[in-house]
């Protein structure tokens, strides 16, 4: 079953979160694929609750690698896990740019998470002078690296999402061809490292829309989107989720 996530960012008011998971739940297909909404921090709460009933998940933006203590700002698994919290995107380029975050912090974000039953979604990409310069499978392969070093012993409970940085907000899409070898890649380095790679979900995110989806996902190795811009609108996240449904 292919995994649909909205990411939402730093958006949202109480008003807007209440009718937008409203018609997102009210809107889901009856056999739908699994749907996480990750969401701002202080909206879990009350996600959750909108949430009840309804088929979709509940996920955050980050993670902390720490377990407890003095760590200003900072969230842990655990009480992501408090407010029903199934799954945490970790490494998120926007993280990487503008909070300096290394594939080995990376990496730890990920043992925390799964160390608290939080399923990671660890992102990884190239920005558009990587790609140019050729370095594409080099700098995938050493951000998924870091983390399957650490986490080697259960790296098959993951879920990966390819970002290429240059697709992120830009309205500029990989095309279906372009990610799938990518996303060829990444089966392979799992591979290498269990025997359960095939079931591993690699998602794939930057501009995927209700337009592109399903040519998106109907590449073999292409288990799902992570979905930025789109999911702020319910009926263009529905579509996607129809897409990844059929
Ligand atoms: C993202 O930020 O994870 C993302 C894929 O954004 P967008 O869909 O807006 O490109």
């Amino acid at each position: 079953m292919k995994l649909i996530a909205g990411n939402w960012k730093m958006n949202g008011s109480l008003e807007a979160n209440d009718a937008l998971v409203r018609a997102i739940a009210a809107g889901m297909p009856p056999s739908a694929c699994d749907v996480a909404l990750c969401v701002p921090a202080p909206y879990l709460a009350q996600v959750q609750m909108l949430k009840s009933g309804s088929k979709l998940e509940l996920g955050a933006q980050d993670v902390s690698q720490h377990a407890q203590g003095a760590y200003t700002g900072e969230l842990s698994a655990s009480m992501l896990r408090e407010f029903g919290v199934r799954y945490a995107i970790v490494g998120h380029s926007e993280r990487r740019q503008y909070h300096g975050e290394t594939d080995a912090l990376v990496a730890e974000k990920a043992k925390a998470a799964l160390a608290h039953g939080v399923t990671p979604i660890v992102c990884v990409g190239e920005t558009l002078a990587q790609r140019e310069a050729g370095q594409t499978e080099e700098v995938v392969k050493r951000q998924l690296a870091a983390v399957i070093h650490v986490n080697g012993h259960c790296i098959s409970e993951i879920v990966v999402a390819y970002e290429p940085v240059w697709a992120i907000g830009t309205g500029r899409t990989a095309t279906p061809e372009q990610a799938q070898q990518v996303h060829a890649l990444l089966r392979k380095q799992l591979a290498a490292a269990t025997a359960h790679a095939q079931s591993v979900h690699i998602l794939y995110g930057g501009s995927m829309n209700a337009a592109n989806a399903a040519s998106l996902l109907a590449q073999p190795d292409i288990d799902g989107g992570l979905i930025g811009g789109a999911s702020l609108k319910a009926p263009d996240f529905l579509q996607i989720i129809a897409a990844a449904s059929a």
